[in-house]
């Protein structure tokens, strides 16, 4: 059974590293409102309640029972001071940040920790880039509406795939165990497969033959499972349809599907 948290980061961190980072909370309010329900219904899909835990480290005993992802929905320049680099939408923590923010006390990270920028103007920013020339906008927002929330659901199935590779064990757990040579697996392997277990890609089972094939096999696959479980969480009262008001952009958000519509209809 995997327990997803959800909390703005901001809100949990220590007032002082908030300080050192120049952070400011500037999530509005029904936004963590709108991913809770999602995150609530995302619980019940069969790989959070029965995840496919890794075989061999399972008959070992080398595995967790119950295991939780923090999810941290932060601002813009949370994200990038805390990466080290502009621009990321969001990230699956393995390692721990340098200044050592959730007080892991080691390289790796304790716990599963994913964190999904969440900033209103790059929400509409990025609509409208989607919009700009596009001849249909209208018909097309659910479509821009599922690539910005798939972030979120990209994250979380890299922390799925990383649970089930280390059969429940936190990076950090797993790094230990590598080091000491109990097992022949560390953190790149749990969380790209590799060695560990073949991808699905398009439907087939494929084992990656180098690294590099992991990693780029590894993204293709996390997408497409993303896709799966947003398709999985998304309705009720987390409807794609719904976020726009959560963000409190419901305006802002007619006007660009208006303004670009207006723009690609015949004179
Ligand atoms: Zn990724």
């Amino acid at each position: 059974m995997i327990t997803l948290n959800l909390d703005i980061l901001e809100d949990t961190l220590p007032p002082g590293i908030c300080a050192d980072i120049g952070t400011a909370c500037d999530i509005p309010g029904q936004v963590p409102v709108f991913w809770r329900a999602a995150l609530d219904r995302l619980q019940t899909h069969p790989r959070f309640v029965s995840p496919e835990l890794n075989p061999d480290l399972v008959r070992r005993g080398l595995c967790g029972e119950q295991v939780e992802i923090d999810v941290y929905l932060c601002s813009r320049r949370s994200l990038d001071a805390i990466l080290g680099y502009p621009g990321a939408l969001g990230v699956h923590l393995l390692t721990t940040p340098d200044t050592d923010i959730f007080e892991d006390r080691s390289s790796s990270a304790a716990r599963h920790r994913v964190l999904v920028c969440s900033d209103r103007d790059e929400f509409l920013a990025l609509t409208a880039d989607l919009a700009a020339g596009d001849a249909d906008p209208q018909k097309h927002l659910p479509e821009y509406l599922a690539s910005y929330l798939a972030t979120v659901f990209h994250e979380i199935a890299h922390a799925l795939i990383f649970i089930e590779n280390s059969a429940m064990l936190v990076p950090g757990a797993i790094e230990v165990l590598s080091n000491n040579g109990q097992i022949d697996h560390d953190c790149f392997d749990c969380s790209t497969c590799y060695g560990i277990r073949p991808l699905t890609i398009d439907g087939q089972e494929v084992w990656a033959e180098n690294l590099d094939q992991a990693v780029a096999m590894m993204e293709t696959h996390t997408e497409e499972l993303a896709f799966h479980l947003m398709g999985f969480a998304l309705d009720g009262s987390s409807s794609p349809f719904l976020f726009p008001a959560a963000m409190g952009a419901t305006e802002e958000i007619d006007r660009i599907v208006a303004q670009n519509a207006s723009r690609a209809a015949p004179d």
